[in-house]
């Protein structure tokens, strides 16, 4: 009888609620693709749990795991170690298990990045970037574009108390300046703007008609036009960015692009990007 491995590699996501999550679309059909043994579990986990979670995927010996709401902070606390662009955002979405020590990364902004990259025309460096929200995506997006040389970004939220505090971590811990804005009326972007970018949860599904309440005759052609919403990704923000004559990107390229550097985190392969997107494009659209 030849040689026989029947045992699954398991990474997967803890979150509450997660039923809706869809990542195990495309992390199952990226497992398929390269014929690897692997399993991605979408598991409930309680807030009152996560500890015991944590020591469950060590017994296990899951090769990783992703975090979503509400545990992507309170997860820090389990880990060895954390990455430090993670440390800087506050959050932790991806866990990754090796040697026996437990490390935090967080994909969410790096997977923005690659999609502002793949872009092509957009140059990040000395970039002026207009910020829309200051919620966990925000702050992942702030943190790596301000890492990766982006001169200035303004960080607009109703809330003053998150946009302040977002404000604070890029001016005291990267060398790009930022600055709050109040977001309490509408606001018109400023001229010298490279990038805008909605970081809010306005306009995901099913709320699909919703923008975010700025002056869209401000939009100019050249300007990069961002969307952090997957679901639907043609969100009705960037139709009116396009109507501009503005280049947009979508929160579905993001989506992915985190997913394909969180495969890479744990399988150490080249994930198979087309793949994922198109087994995510399809669960959306169905
Ligand atoms: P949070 O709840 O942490 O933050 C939400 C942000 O949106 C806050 O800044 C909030 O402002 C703002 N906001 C919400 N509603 C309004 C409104 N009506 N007017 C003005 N501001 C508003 O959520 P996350 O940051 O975790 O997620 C935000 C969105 O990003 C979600 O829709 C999620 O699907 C998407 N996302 C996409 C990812 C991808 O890979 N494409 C990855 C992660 C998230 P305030 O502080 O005032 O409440």
């Amino acid at each position: 009888m030849p040689n026989r491995n029947y045992k699954a590699e398991l990474v997967g996501v803890f979150g509450y609620p997660v039923a809706e999550n869809p990542t195990v679309v495309m992390m199952e059909a990226a497992f398929r693709a390269l014929g690897l043994n692997w399993r991605y579990l979408t598991i409930e986990v309680k807030p009152d749990n996560l500890a015991d979670a944590i020591r469950g995927l060590v017994a296990f010996g899951m090769r990783g795991i992703n975090l979503t709401i509400p545990h992507k902070i309170e997860v820090m606390k389990y880990l060895d170690e954390i990455a430090g662009d993670a440390r800087l955002i506050g959050a932790v979405n991806t866990v990754v298990a090796e040697n026996g020590r437990l490390r935090g990364e967080n994909t969410d902004g790096k997977g923005f990045l690659r999609s502002l990259k793949e872009q092509g025309s957009t140059r990040i460096a000395g970039s002026r970037v207009f910020l829309l929200g200051a919620g966990g995506a925000a702050r992942s997006i702030a943190v790596e574009l301000a890492l990766a040389g982006a001169g200035h970004i303004v960080v607009a939220n109703r809330t003053r108390t998150r946009g302040e505090d977002l404000v604070r971590t890029l001016n005291e811990a990267t060398q790009c300046h930022a600055d709050f804005l109040l977001w309490d009326r509408q606001l018109a972007i400023p001229e010298d703007t490279d990038i805008l970018v909605n970081a809010t949860s306005i306009g995901l599904f099913p709320d699909i008609e919703a923008v975010p309440d700025i002056d869209y005759r401000t939009i100019r052609p050249d300007l990069v036009v961002c969307d952090v919403i997957p679901n639907p990704p043609h969100t009705a923000f960037l139709k009116k960015a396009e109507a501009r004559g503005a280049k947009t990107i979508d929160g579905l390229g993001m989506l992915v692009n985190q997913g394909v550097i969180g495969f890479k985190l744990w399988t150490g392969l080249e994930a198979p990007r087309e793949v994922m997107m198109e087994a995510l494009s399809k669960e959306f659209a169905g």
